[in-house]
């Protein structure tokens, strides 16, 4: 993978672009790449944004949200358009299968394909050009780097300050978690500087839910939620009768993951739904517990220090016998 700043002098030639992400897209994932987006189709450059599954209808407020096609529902439509495009940007994800159905093609794609994320591990190999840098607080602010380190601070217009703080923000926990460097303070600064309306953002993102998700954080945290105190860990496991129940929807279940942390002394935060295709994990945790490593070991999955995701094919009922075996095994790590 060679580095990313190759690609600046090339800015100015209008291409075909394709900008993706990982599936179902949080804040950071859709606020990156319609930056992004904002960012090239000032140069002329013919984008499209495609996402390889649904996301939060709460997102949708995002400028151009609108134009972002879902992969699952315009598989020919999208495949056409990749093969034409002659960049591919791959946004907050480090490796194809984060984009699950879309992944096979990506592979197959001849264009140049562009890393920008800051996930450990990237699969650099399988990209021309890119940036990886798990030091950065979200792939939002590494766009913004992008901007200025190319020279086009002048191009930075609300829409891309909407987007990009939208993922700043969701990424870093609204600028509490160590990754809220002074450099984002900055970038936040600037942005603020160039009409930046962060509370209408903040309210986009936190109070743009329905009844029913307030309802459900309510039954989970009261019925399904477990503190393991002497591992100084929490769990909540969710079954699909109670997402039906509640009628949740993709973005509903974010942040959720988030509560139990606030507990006195709880270290590791886990979360297991019961998706029709796996069981997928959130884990979070605070101060000196790998997340990514034991996401890696136990369950198929990965991410950063303090946040990742995985999955399984198992059972609920297995998966979580699973977790309280890996929580034991890792128990001097958690005190
Ligand atoms: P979340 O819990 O919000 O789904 O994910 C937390 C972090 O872990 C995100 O940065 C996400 O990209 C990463 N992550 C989530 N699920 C997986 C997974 O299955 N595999 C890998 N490698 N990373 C994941
Ligand atoms: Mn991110």
């Amino acid at each position: 993978m060679k580095p990313i700043q190759e690609i600046f002098t090339l800015l100015s030639e209008p291409r075909k672009v394709v900008i993706t992400t990982h599936q179902k897209p949080d804040p950071d994932a859709m606020g990156s790449s319609l930056g992004l987006y904002h960012f090239l189709v000032q140069w002329g450059h013919l984008v499209t944004v495609i996402s390889p599954t649904n996301w939060a209808s709460w997102l949708n407020w995002l400028p151009s949200a609108d134009h972002v096609i879902d992969y699952e529902l315009q598989r020919e439509k999208c495949n056409l358009i990749l093969d034409e495009a002659d960049w591919v940007f791959c946004l907050d994800f480090n490796i194809y299968s984060r984009t699950k159905n879309l992944a096979a093609k990506l592979y197959q794609l001849k264009c140049t394909r562009i890393l920008i994320d800051h996930h450990q591990q990237p699969d650099s190999e399988n990209f021309d050009y890119g940036i990886s840098n798990v030091a950065k607080s979200s792939t939002s602010e590494m766009v913004y780097d992008l901007i200025i380190d190319s020279g086009n601070h002048e191009k930075i217009n609300s829409d891309i300050a909407e987007c990009l703080y939208a993922g700043v923000m969701a990424d870093t926990g609204s600028f509490r978690f160590p990754a809220a460097s002074a450099a984002v303070h900055r970038m936040v600064a600037d942005l603020k500087d160039r009409g930046l309306r962060h509370t209408k953002v903040h309210e986009n993102i936190y109070d743009n839910f329905l009844e029913n998700r307030l309802r459900f954080i309510g039954h989970v945290l009261l019925h399904r939620m477990e503190v393991y105190y002497e591992y100084n860990t929490a769990l909540i496991a969710i079954s699909k009768k109670d997402l039906l129940r509640y009628q949740v929807k993709t973005g509903d279940t974010e942040g959720l993951v988030n509560y139990p942390l606030s507990i006195q002394g709880i270290k590791l935060s886990a979360l297991v739904i019961d998706r029709d295709e796996e069981r997928k994990w959130s884990f979070r945790s605070k101060g000196e517990f790998d997340t990514n490593n034991f996401a890696r070991k136990y369950f198929q999955g990965g991410g950063h220090y303090n946040a990742s995701g995985g999955k399984s094919c198992d059972s609920l009922e297995k998966t979580v016998q699973q977790f309280i075996i890996a929580m034991k095994e890792n128990g001097s790590l958690l005190q």
